[in-house]
């Protein structure tokens, strides 16, 4: 479509086209003469010629030459002109609408900061997960879990039961290889999240009242990784198959990657105010809150380290090792056999569904509660993608050559689980980022003291965590392919008892949080995670 200023040939719709594409580069300040110039002339005139020349004389007068041009266009043709006015306010308009949304954040941010600072954090009084003890517990002994799990789940048997076989020289678990190649994909995850693409978005209202600005380009970064996979097979860049042979040594780097991040954590959040303390990880017991995560939101400039781990390396690593293991079937037998394809599938939908909906992410206990410490670091970088990918890595070594009805019955499972999961955490995340929206208008919910409300319609109403019910229901149908073998069910296991202890947990920081109104609710809506059940 040809624009006006190439239509009109003559000197002064040169002299147009400049001024209005400079007008579009510079908008707040061209914005802000226009405006003022078009009001009030003789203003601008007397006051910002001494007040703007001081400063910066081109720019005085490059915005009194714009002025001039825009009143020189209207009287060239006056109907065009005026809608290019028009348009011109219109467009200046939203960029200072804004501009003064932005400017708000930042002032309230800006306000919240001050009042803050040189305030003492409040130490935290009761501890989760055995305190201290539970906390150096629980941290040496999974990694060890690690090990035992996927040691004990080999090509020649998969058993619980029966000790696997540890290597004499535990140091044949690492290498340099894999250690760079664990690094280089975090490298490119770091890379994938920085570039600009998808929306920013505001976090929660933190207890400063402040509110952090996330980036979710994440499922961007899942169809970039998948098609970097993709050209990493179509040419056969062997790093495929060495992920596959170096399983245990990636593992093994992840697993001290880990160790390491934590510590960098707590000591860093040594340094920082007060307010950005974790309100859960500030006992001043040092192995606890290195454990629980001392700092709530750790970031290095705008780069949010929890953010990023949560979804990211370890998310889609899982997806792209489940990937190297159908991959690695088909070239052993030349086909993609159906349990481990439909178990692979399950998962890459649950991945792709996380990133795809980033922003639920934020209003999640991981990321509203708790710090960033051991326990998320741990879980996040090695224990999911390392332990999540088990049913598949079985299913690799073993078909258990299920009937297609089988089949049928464990995907209709997974689709049950995944639209309850899908429903009751959209319906949640949309509620808690506009209460009004049309969607949620027949939710019936309860007030509390805090001026948030209570689901108590829908999901919500049926029980506590239909979002747990949900997942539940998807672990079982990826452990339901593997048949009669145990192991392969350590995942909806775990996940249950995870799950339990998970709604406790937050169940009493809600308590906390919304006294007898969550009392109130917890009456209405009587059963946690299975209806008429518990
Ligand atoms: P939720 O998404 O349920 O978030 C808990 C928060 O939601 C509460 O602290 C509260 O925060 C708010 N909330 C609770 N009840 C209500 C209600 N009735 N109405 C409105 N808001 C309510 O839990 P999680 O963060 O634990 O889990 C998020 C998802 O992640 C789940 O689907 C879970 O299954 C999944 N998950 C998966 C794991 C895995 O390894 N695969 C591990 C852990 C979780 P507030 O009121 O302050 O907004």
């Amino acid at each position: 479509m040809p624009t006006p200023a190439r239509k009109v040939k003559s000197p002064p719709s040169k002299s147009r086209s400049k001024s209005r594409s400079r007008s579009r580069s510079r908008g707040r300040s061209t914005g802000k003469s226009s405006r003022s110039a078009s009001k009030s002339p003789a203003r601008t005139k007397s006051k910002s010629p001494s007040r703007t020349q001081s400063k910066s004389p081109s720019r005085a007068s490059r915005t009194r030459e714009r002025t001039t041009v825009v009143k020189k266009e209207i009287v060239v043709t006056p109907t065009r002109q005026s809608t290019r006015i028009a348009d011109l306010v219109d467009h200046e308009k939203k960029v200072s609408l804004r501009s003064v949304e932005q400017l708000k954040t930042e002032v309230r941010n800006n306000m919240a900061d001050k009042k803050e600072k040189g305030k003492s954090a409040p130490m935290t009084r009761v501890t989760e997960f055995g305190g201290p003890i539970g906390a150096v517990f629980i941290t040496l002994s999974l990694p060890l879990v690690m090990y035992y799990i996927n040691l004990a789940c080999t090509k020649a048997k998969c058993s619980i039961l029966e000790l696997p076989k540890m290597p004499k020289n535990p140091w044949i678990l690492f290498d340099m290889e894999a250690t760079l190649l664990f690094f280089g994909w975090l490298a490119f995850q770091a890379v994938l999240a920085l570039i600009p693409i998808g929306q920013v978005v505001d976090g929660q209202p933190l207890q400063s009242g402040k509110r952090l600005k996330y980036r979710c380009n994440g499922f961007f970064a899942f169809v970039a990784s998948v098609i970097a996979f993709g050209i990493c097979v179509y040419f056969d860049v062997p790093l495929v198959k060495m992920v596959h042979a170096k399983f245990y040594r990636i593992m093994t780097s992840a697993i001290l990657f880990s160790f390491i991040l934590s510590i960098f954590l707590y000591i860093k959040a040594r340094t920082v105010a007060a307010s950005q303390l974790a309100p859960g990880g500030n006992t001043g017991n040092v192995l606890y809150d290195f454990f629980i995560g001392h700092e709530l939101n750790p970031r290095i400039g705008s780069f949010d380290l929890k953010f990023f781990c949560e979804l990211r390396p370890g998310l889609i690593g899982w997806v792209i090792l489940n990937f190297i293991f159908v991959l690695k079937a088909y070239q052993d037998t030349g086909a993609f056999p159906p349990a481990l394809t439909l178990v692979v599938a399950f998962q890459t939908l649950y991945v792709a569904d996380a990133l795809w909906f980033e922003d639920a992410i934020l209003t999640t206990m991981d990321i509203i509660h708790d710090g960033f410490g051991f326990m998320l670091v741990f879980g996040d970088l090695a224990w999911v993608p390392f332990l999540y990918c088990l049913q598949p890595r079985f299913l690799l070594d073993n078909d258990p050559k299920l009937a297609w009805y089988s089949l049928a019955g464990i995907a209709l499972l997974n689709v049950f689980g995944y639209m309850t999961f899908r429903r009751a955490n959209s319906q949640k995340n949309e509620f808690r980022k506009n209460p009004f929206h049309p969607s949620l208008a027949d939710l019936e919910s309860i007030p509390t003291s805090s001026g948030k409300r209570l689901l108590v319609g829908g999901l919500w109403g049926m029980c506590r965590k239909p979002n747990y019910l949900g997942d539940l229901m998807m672990a079982l149908a990826w452990s339901l392919p593997c048949g009669l073998t145990l192991l392969p069910y350590f995942y909806p296991v775990y996940f249950a008892i995870l799950l339990v202890h998970r709604e406790r947990r937050d169940g009493a920081q809600c308590q906390k949080k919304y006294g007898s109104s969550w009392n109130r609710y917890c009456e209405r809506v009587p059963y946690r995670i299975i209806p008429y059940v518990y």
